[in-house]
């Protein structure tokens, strides 16, 4: 049996693991179900053969107690010195929201898909890596080199209780893995070579209280953030629509810097849901709003906050008693791994080879775990490759194509038969 047929008599297998996994309904926030979701993927590759540790990610921003970071890694060494190519996936799946039809953690197979929260991102790919992996192993026990497989937490929620600390640890130090795939769901004929840059940060503008009835006696903070809002509108959004990237990240839109104010708050709290009253009469003295600033290649983060400030000293120079303070809350650098790279090359050829057709080579608009694997790790060989429609993530009736995951394991199977010296062996 060759790699392909190893992959396809293993259908009914990928299908049920990746029920099994949709089954498992580890939602993060809060982060539940890590350690079950662990011990199930060590039992499983224990039997495969693999080395398998797992990682408590203690004392990482989101670990508790109450909600422990557990993480799992496991490895399977050749039988000949070489190069590891490592899979690393996320167990969290984010809330299931509103507007399914059907059981969010019911892993229903119909028509050829299994839906489920999770089931594109990404516990679908996590299967389609771990059949490859199996198939590969059966069909060339003597490679060279060693093949990891990590099931990780808090992607969603920025990755700090799964990839960053696993990474801090030396996990992915280049000197252990030198290839590293995320089979994030950005469709199966894509490489994804990295991602844009971040700024989170809020923005404050101060006021004085005084009674609603003499607005004159105060100064509202929430007008001063009105005419921050209104200068980003004639001045701030055109210049980021004009700056375009060589990079080519998807969708389209997004080839721009882009700016989301993601809250915006003034005034008084809004009351418990129980209060029946009216408001208090009062001058807001304080607003802040929180900006998501996406950025590019070209861009260097000094100028991105750069312009912020910009736009905050031109209302400061027409607006009386304007006060203002800006706070960072977190920024990743844009990262983009060289299309020469040996695990876009290996990737490339594979999708070549068994779809038939030329991948296409793309940048994500957000950021995922490879920007730990990069920055902390100082890892470069890194992509996202997985099966899955990027669209569906996060939506209701979320799902994955059962021909697509094969097909994915097919081109990982293939990548690793490259990676880990098997180009002879057929
Ligand atoms: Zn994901």
């Amino acid at each position: 049996m060759d790699l392909n047929e190893a992959i396809d008599a293993r259908r009914d297998d990928l299908i049920a693991l990746t029920q099994d996994l949709i089954r498992m309904p580890t939602l993060n926030p809060p982060g539940i179900g890590y350690l079950e979701i662990c011990e199930f993927l060590r039992n499983r590759l224990t039997r495969s053969g693999f080395e398998v540790t797992l990682v408590r990610a203690e004392g990482a921003l989101g670990d508790s107690d109450k909600y422990p970071r557990w993480n799992v890694v496991a490895r399977k060494e050749g039988t000949r010195k070489g190069e590891c190519v490592h899979f690393n996936s996320h167990t969290d799946v984010v809330e299931v929201g509103h507007g399914w039809t059907k059981d969010p953690f019911g892993g229903e197979l119909e028509d050829g898909k299994v839906y489920g929260r999770g089931a594109c991102d990404m516990k679908g790919g996590l299967a389609t890596s771990i059949i490859a992996a199996e198939a590969f192993i059966a069909t060339y026990p003597d490679f060279a080199g060693a093949i990891e497989i990590s099931g990780t937490a808090d992607e969603e929620s920025g990755g700090f209780g799964g990839v960053a600390y696993l990474a801090e640890k030396g996990w992915f130090d280049p000197t252990r893995v030198q290839h590293v795939i995320i089979p994030e769901p950005l469709h199966k004929d894509r490489v994804c070579l990295g991602h844009r840059g971040v700024w989170w940060a809020e923005i404050e503008t101060k006021g004085r209280i005084a009674h609603g009835s003499m607005p004159f006696l105060g100064d509202c903070a929430v007008r001063h953030m009105g005419a921050v809002v209104a200068e980003m509108e004639d001045s701030l959004f055109p210049a980021l629509a004009q700056k375009r990237t060589a990079m080519p990240v998807i969708p389209e839109g997004a080839k721009q810097s882009t700016l989301n104010i993601n809250s915006f708050h003034g005034g008084a709290a809004v009351p418990e849901e129980d209060y029946t009253g009216l408001p208090a009469p009062c001058v807001p003295d304080r607003a802040s709003m929180i900006i998501d600033r996406r950025f590019l290649m070209e861009e260097a983060i000094a100028d991105v906050k750069g312009e912020m400030h910009d736009v905050l000293e031109r209302v400061a120079a027409r607006r009386e008693g304007f006060d203002y303070s800006v706070s960072d809350m977190f920024e990743v650098l844009p990262s983009m791994t060289e299309r020469d790279a040996p695990v876009v090359t290996a990737v490339s050829d594979a999708i070549r080879d068994i779809l038939g057709k030329e991948p296409d080579y793309v940048v994500s608009p957000g950021t995922y775990d490879q920007k730990h694997i990069d920055r902390i790790g100082r890892l470069k060989n890194c992509i996202a490759y997985g099966p899955g429609v990027l669209d569906l993530a996060h939506q209701p009736d979320e799902w994955i194509g059962v021909d697509d995951m094969l097909d994915s394991a097919k081109v990982m199977g293939q990548a690793l038969r490259v990676l880990l010296d098997c180009a002879g062996a057929k």
